[in-house]
């Protein structure tokens, strides 16, 4: 992607998109998780007002063009000039310590935001298949799995994600991590997986919109989820 492409990318989003470093642009791709050493902000897979009225077009143009864009930023100066810029962020994740406070936090926010941007989606839906399967065997139902995901997003205390991984015995759990930690760092994170859905509840995410009513943002986060994209990475984690 030239320097024009991706501003013209960026257009759908506000000018604040171009915080992120333009100069890496002849390598990048827009999957995040591919690339290595300077890494950009990931394009959103729908417009910036599309998933109103859950999430609002204010809240995901500073949440994506700003906080996001921020992460990667502060992440490509902790990453110059050491082994870090020649991982993937994956496998950044596994390396991490508590050493790095600058890679940790600004590395796993631009991970988890780009899981994040990827599994919403203005569609909606239930998630079908496989997936409702796991959900259904692991939770007794996909209801029952959404209370017990909502109970631990609402008990979340201060900023951080609820998630739901894969372990590595293949089974579905629910956990939450503080910040902008998550389950595949390795170093820092007790209950390791693979995360297929999170829901960011950092109030960044939500106060425009929702104010103190967290309870209220999860329950509208359900109106738009990206299932077809959930089940995709499950299918990938289990394999
Ligand atoms: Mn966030």
């Amino acid at each position: 992607m030239d320097k024009r492409t991706f501003i013209k990318a960026g257009g759908l989003l506000t000018v604040a998109t171009l915080v992120a470093p333009l100069t890496a642009c002849s390598t990048s791709k827009a999957v995040a998780s591919a690339q290595k050493g300077e890494f950009t902000l990931p394009v959103l897979p729908y417009a910036v007002d599309a998933l109103e009225p859950n999430m609002d077009k204010m809240t995901m143009e500073i949440h994506h063009g700003k906080h996001h864009a921020t992460y990667v930023q502060r992440l490509n100066e902790a990453i110059k000039g050491n082994a870090f810029a020649e991982m993937t962020l994956e496998e950044m994740m596994g390396k991490i310590t508590d050493k790095e406070g600058a890679i940790r936090n600004n590395g796993g926010g631009h991970y988890n935001h780009s899981l994040f941007w990827s599994i919403l989606s203005p569609k909606g839906g239930a998630p079908t298949g496989k997936l409702a399967e796991a959900l259904g065997s692991t939770f007794g139902s996909v209801d029952k799995f959404k209370t017990t995901f909502n109970d631990s997003a609402k008990t979340v205390f201060g900023s951080g994600w609820t998630w739901l991984c894969v372990g590595k015995d293949k089974k579905l759990f629910i956990s939450t991590t503080p910040n902008q930690d998550n389950p595949l760092m390795t170093n820092i994170v007790k209950q390791l997986g693979t995360p297929i859905l999170g829901l960011d509840v950092w109030e960044h995410a939500y106060y425009l919109k929702y104010q103190n009513k967290r309870a209220d943002y999860i329950t509208a986060f359900w109106n738009v989820v990206n299932w077809e994209e959930v089940s995709k990475r499950l299918v990938s984690a289990m394999s």
